[in-house]
């Protein structure tokens, strides 16, 4: 059996809207119609400001400081991103600009307004989005790739969405099971995601809950919790241990080692017998790279053999290294603090490189480490004094597991302790 079985549900439904829009609570006769303006949109195109944009458009030089300033409560004009739409209205004969809706994300917009004093008042919209619950269950009869992509069960589902999954449970198991090596047939999985529907329809997949994948009769289970609600939580296991290590196992997601840690190889650029003290991936140039850690930026720059280089100090002296890149990623000037899985750069072949690709080093305080072999430290359990709220938030997130077919695959090991 490849067979998936989804059951999407609508668990929660949170409508929001900050706008600044006041209604009167008076009705008033309609004495007045409303005088027309004209809506335009302009894309903020790569490299250009708003501050440009705002000039294209005809906005009168001496707004631009309020202008920005108002912005400035809600976004930063420096982070928003190429192909963003800036929708400004125009009011009356004279067509004067009194909005303008900048657009920070899918999800959110700034909308800047002139009040009766001709000033200009910002306000932030978040779009209103749904969010509902995936419930997929099955059993591996090849890969876990195929069980998720090719089952018929799951065709509603968007194949972006399913690779998502396939991610997701990687980024979870990857220190607990070899999905290319030691995935078998008659292995089976079962998961629980949060999804994001948009007023447009378009989707985006959200947290992954609850996974159970059974590898060889051995089931290992994910919770996810996050006890401040801030979006930093992490999974652990029934016992409340992290099942994530402090370190990524790699450092891109979809990727091939193309060169693996040596004492001595032979360079294909140097045309000599070397040492290669780290682990090479081939990738597309300008896949995302990943930091394997929580760490702070110590060197970013060029460098004759590595091109552009980042470097990252960790805890316990730990220190690791991304070359090759095509560009950096923003918020990693040297002294940045990074979070473990954030985008640093992009991969590339700068450098002495003879094909796009990511090399990878790990240092600790002894020299250069293979960091495929090396033992990881692990990350943090539960903290102790979340451990109540963790008890309820496991069950909870267990009992949307057991909601699937079969739920006698489950082994509650926790279960068997009481
Ligand atoms: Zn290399």
């Amino acid at each position: 059996m490849a067979g998936a079985i989804v059951v999407a549900g609508v668990l929660l439904a949170g409508a929001l809207r900050t706008g600044t829009e006041v209604r009167s609570e008076i009705p008033i006769e309609g004495v007045f119609a409303e005088a027309p303006f004209r809506e335009e949109v302009r894309e903020l195109a790569f490299g250009t400001t708003l501050g440009q944009l705002l000039r294209e458009a005809g906005l009168e030089s001496n707004d631009h400081h309020e202008f920005l300033l108002a912005f400035r409560e809600h976004g930063s004009p420096q982070r928003l991103r190429a192909g963003a739409d800036v929708i400004f209205r125009r009011q009356g004969e004279e067509e004067r600009i009194d909005q303008v809706q900048v657009e920070l994300d899918a999800d959110r917009r700034v909308v800047l307004r002139r009040d009766q004093a001709g000033r200009w008042q910002a306000g932030l919209e978040v779009l209103p989005t749904m969010v509902d619950t995936v419930y997929a269950v099955g059993e591996i009869a090849t890969s876990l790739w195929n069980a998720i992509m090719d089952s018929p069960e799951l065709d509603a589902v968007p194949r972006g969405d399913r690779r998502n999954f396939i991610d997701d449970l990687d980024r979870v198991f990857q220190w607990e099971v070899d999905f290319h090596r030691e995935i078998q047939p008659g292995d089976s999985f079962r998961f629980v995601v949060e999804r994001v529907k948009r007023p447009d329809g378009s989707m985006k997949s959200g947290q992954l809950l609850a996974a159970e994948l059974v590898n060889d009769g051995d089931p290992h289970h994910a919770i996810w919790f996050d006890p401040n609600g801030d979006g930093e939580g992490s999974w652990y296991n029934l016992e409340g241990e992290s099942v994530r290590k402090a370190f990524l196992l790699r450092p891109l997601k979809f990727s091939r080692i193309s060169s693996r840690f040596t004492m001595s190889r032979f360079h294909p650029i140097l045309r000599r017998w070397r040492a290669h003290r780290g682990v090479d991936y081939a990738a597309d140039a300008g896949t995302p790279i990943e930091a394997t850690a929580d760490g702070v930026v110590t060197r970013r720059g060029w460098n004759e053999s590595y091109g552009r280089v980042i470097d990252l100090r960790h805890g316990n002296g730990i220190l690791t290294r991304y070359a090759h890149m095509q560009g950096f990623a923003q918020g990693t000037e040297v002294g940045s603090r990074i979070r473990q899985g954030q985008v640093i750069g992009y991969v590339g072949m700068t450098g002495m490189a003879t094909g796009p690709h990511l090399h990878y080093e790990m240092h600790t305080r002894a020299g250069p480490v293979d960091p495929l072999s090396v033992d990881l430290p692990p990350a943090e359990p539960v903290p102790a004094e979340a451990l109540a709220q963790w008890e309820l938030i496991r069950d909870a997130h267990l009992t949307l597991l057991m909601r699937l077919p079969g739920a006698d695959l489950l082994n509650f090991r926790y279960a068997d302790q009481q």
